[in-house]
Parts: C-alpha cells; structure tokens; sequence
C-alpha cells in the first residue's frame, strides 16, 4: 500500500498519511503540516465540502421561495453528473464482469463466488433481524394514526408477476435492448371482455396482463450474460485471448475515464443536494409516528454500518475497519448525493482499486455484483418499513411471521435495481407477500429522499466490505494478479 506522494491523483483523509512508509517523525511533522495535507487528500475534502455547501445552499435558497423550473435549473449540474456516471455503468459492468469472469481460474471462482454469497446473505438477513429488532423495540407505528395511511392498489397476481419479471430479466431476449430498457408487466383494462357481475348488477372491466418495458440499463440481465460469457471465454485456453485482452483493455481505459471524470463529482454533489433540499415540502407536516419510523431506519443503518459490518471485517481480517472506511469517503458521499449504488458504481471501483489497491480478480466480480443484487441498506429499511405498517394497522406478527419477513426481505431487496428509490418499489411486493395491507406507502414517500440516500450509502460500503472480506479470505487461491 505505497504510495509515491507526488503523483496522488487524489487522497483519503489521514490514510494516506498512516500507510505511508515514512518514518514516524516525518509522519508527526506530516500530521501537522496542512497544506501538505490538503494536497494530498484534495479529493476527499472537496467532497465532504461539496456535502456541507450543498446543504447550506439548499436551506438558504429555501427562502427564496423557488419554483419548479428555478429548482431545475439549480439541480442541473448534479443532473449532468448522474448521466455521466450512469454513462459509465454499461461499459464498466461488461468489461470488468468479463475480464474479471475470464481471468480467473476455475477453483478460484467457484471459491470466490461462494464466499460472496455466503457474504452477501449472512450480511442481508443480519441488516433484516437489525431492523425488525429496532421496529419492535421503538415501535414508531404505535405512534400513527390509522387515517393518515391513503390506498394504493396491489393484488397477489401482481406481487408474482414482479417476480416474474425479476427472472424475465435475468434472461433479455435482446442484448441490446438491455442496454436501455427492461421488462415490466404491465394492466390494461380489456375491452373485448367485459364480464357482467349479475349479483351486483354492474359491469366490471377486467384488467389483463401484457409485456411492458420500462426504460433503463438491465444491469440484472447484462450480469447473468457477462458472468456467463466471461467463464466460457476463460475456458477457451488461447484461442480465448485475443478476446480476454480486449475486455482487460477496454477494462484499463474506462478506469482511466473514470480517474478523470470522478473529479466533477463535488460539483455535481453539491447540486444534487441543494436541489433535493428545495424539493422537500415542509418538514413540519411530518407526524410523530413518521418521524420515528425515519429515527428507526437511520438508527439502524447507523448500527449496520458502524457496529455490524466493521466488527465482520475485523473478525475476518482482523485489521481497523474504520481506516479501511476512511478510503472509501468518496463512494459513500457519491452514494448519498445520487441516491443510486448503479450510478456509484465507477467511484466504488476507483476506492477500491486505486484507493485500497484492492485485487482487480475480486473487485471486477463483486462490485457490478453487488451493486446490483447485495442491499443491505435496503433490506433493513424493507423490514422497518413492513413492521411500521403492522404495528399502524394493529396486525401482530409471531416468530414464525417476523422469521418469514426476514427472508422475504432478504429476497425483495436481492431484486431491487441500485437505482434512486427501488427500494420502494419492492416494498410493495413485501407488504403483499407478507399479507399487510399496500397502505402507507405516500406516508413512507416523505422521508423517502433523506431514507434512500443512507441506505445507499449503507449498501455501497456493504459491498466494498464485501470485497474486503473475501479478499483475505480468498488470498492464498489469489496469487497472481491481474492486469
Ligand atoms: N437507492 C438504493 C440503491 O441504489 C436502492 C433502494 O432504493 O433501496 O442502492
């Protein structure tokens, strides 16, 4: 972990100086001298600034009394970041899945991939039980009224039809349309079939199912194919290589791209957040019952980042898991300021390869992989959410119910996309499978802006964790490295 100082391309705050080979002396008068420091870490304090004055800018504008179009244009720069870095997701999914698919060994995926998973589903399941102790303990849903839920509609049919899509996904009939649209069932009312109810004396228009799109990357599907593809090219011995050289190139230049852009990432964060600050209508409008939902789930993050996922990194590597943290500043603001572990992902693989050094074997494979399918954030928001809900509708769950939920949630956030609000989404199919009523989801919508950017910030560190993790435990299969 050396570094020559001369040529950081950017810095963490006091990482840099506790891993540098200098002697202890250099390093004390190193600690003291500021400017030094601030060269050396201009990247990180530019961010935590971009954070601070983003804020600021946002409640100071708010007495502005701005419109629509005025909050637009504020947001704009932050706009321009979110598409540059979703820019970057398509080409950094299927170069770094494939070249880091085909570079490995056959032995070491198998390991690699088991120990992700076992990762991924002891630290999913964990962040559920997290929230579904906190949601018993603080009970916020005791403290809300009934009426201030309002009706949305979901039927059974429609919770198996979101599943369904989920595996509708994972296999797109085109590549390329995967590239920018995904499948979504969707209900139109069918005109030719009218069915006469004779007890009710009335007609009823009977909705059907038919396939839908709904626009966006199928990050799901694209993963599914580039593992694939990726392990059969790395089977393919040398007449694999020309192939293998060409997604590791492809790989090395968007990295690079990345180096660079990654600097207007303050810029855009700063903006992002003024314009969400004058997007929030009156916080005085929140009900005590909503305000301690929103103090469960941060509590929560707050104990699965800061207690759970730290303590399995030092029990596994047995190293200071809040300097690991310290190296990965960039990713958690960019995560909190785009509410999107997706659009994160190209400052994720900037932490963790130039950053922490990270072996490019394990980062190529768990970073689009987790980004996608491992929310730890989301599961322990899913499981408070659900539980808040019951507890506003009187509905008491037994052991055997709340075990259930677990796993439900566990499930859903598996299938929620990284991008902003998914979570949400999926929400809907946990009320469902779980038998509470689909209500209160506008309530939940309120706190939603502030809930969503923690729990991706929680998702994105559970997955650099992640990487970590099975890193050391996979460094005796990992001798050499890749390019
Ligand atoms: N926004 C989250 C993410 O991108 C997903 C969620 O809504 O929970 O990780």
């Amino acid at each position: 972990m050396t570094r020559q100082h001369g040529t950081l391309p950017s810095g963490l705050i006091f990482f840099n100086i506790l891993n540098s080979k200098e002697d202890g002396n250099k390093r004390k008068r190193n600690c003291f001298n500021l400017r030094v420091f601030f060269r050396r870490n201009a990247f990180v304090v530019l961010t935590l600034t971009a954070v601070i004055v983003g804020v600021s800018l946002g409640f100071w504008l708010r007495t502005f009394d701005m419109g629509a179009q005025e909050i637009l244009y504020v947001s704009f720069p932050g706009e321009v970041l979110m598409r540059v870095l979703q820019q970057m997701v398509l080409p950094l999914v299927l170069s770094s899945l494939i070249a880091g698919m085909s570079s490995l060994e056959k032995k070491v995926y198998s390991k690699i991939g088991l120990r992700a998973l076992v990762y991924y589903v002891v630290t999913t399941v964990t962040a559920a039980f997290t929230g579904i102790a906190l949601a018993a303990i603080i009970q916020p849903g005791k403290l809300s009224k009934k009426s201030e839920m309002s009706t949305t509609q979901n039927s059974d049919a429609q919770t198996v039809d979101s599943f369904l899509d989920l595996l509708r996904n994972m296999f797109p009939s085109n590549l390329v349309e995967a590239c920018f649209q995904k499948y979504k069932t969707e209900y139109v009312s069918n005109e030719n079939k009218v069915v006469l109810n004779m007890t009710e004396g009335r007609m009823i228009n009977e909705t059907i199912a038919v396939p839908g799109s709904s626009d966006g990357l199928n990050v799901l599907g694209l993963l599914v194919f580039c593992t694939a593809f990726g392990l059969v090219l790395g089977g393919m011995g040398s007449k694999g290589q020309p192939l293998r050289d060409f997604f590791t190139c492809l790989n090395l230049a968007i990295m690079k791209l990345i180096n660079i852009v990654i600097w207007y990432s303050p810029v855009g964060i700063l903006f992002l957040l003024a314009g969400q600050i004058l997007k929030i209508d009156n916080l005085a409008h929140i009900s005590r019952g909503v305000a301690m939902y929103t103090v469960s789930v941060i509590v929560g993050l707050f104990i699965h980042s800061f207690v759970t996922l730290p303590l399995i990194y030092f029990i596994i590597i047995r190293k200071n898991p809040f300097r690991f943290m310290i190296g990965l500043i960039q990713a958690l603001t960019t995560a909190f300021g785009t509410s999107s572990s997706s659009a994160t992902l190209p400052v994720t693989f900037y932490c963790m390869e130039d950053n922490h050094k990270m072996d490019k074997q394990v980062t190529r494979f768990m970073l689009p992989v987790g980004a996608t399918m491992n929310m730890d954030g989301a599961a322990l928001y899913e499981a408070v959410a659900a539980l808040f809900i019951a507890q506003v509708n009187n509905i008491d769950f037994s052991i055997g119910q709340i075990i259930i939920l677990s796993f439900i949630v566990t499930a859903a956030s598996t299938g929620a996309a990284g991008i902003p609000q998914a979570g949400m989404v999926s929400m809907l199919i946990v009320l469902t499978s779980v038998g509470l009523p689909a209500e209160g989801i506008s309530l939940l919508m309120l706190v939603d802006w502030l809930l969503d950017r923690l729990r991706t910030a929680t998702n994105v560190l559970g997955d650099c964790i992640g990487v970590g993790v099975v890193q050391h435990l996979s460094r005796h299969e990992l001798q050499t490295p890749a390019e």
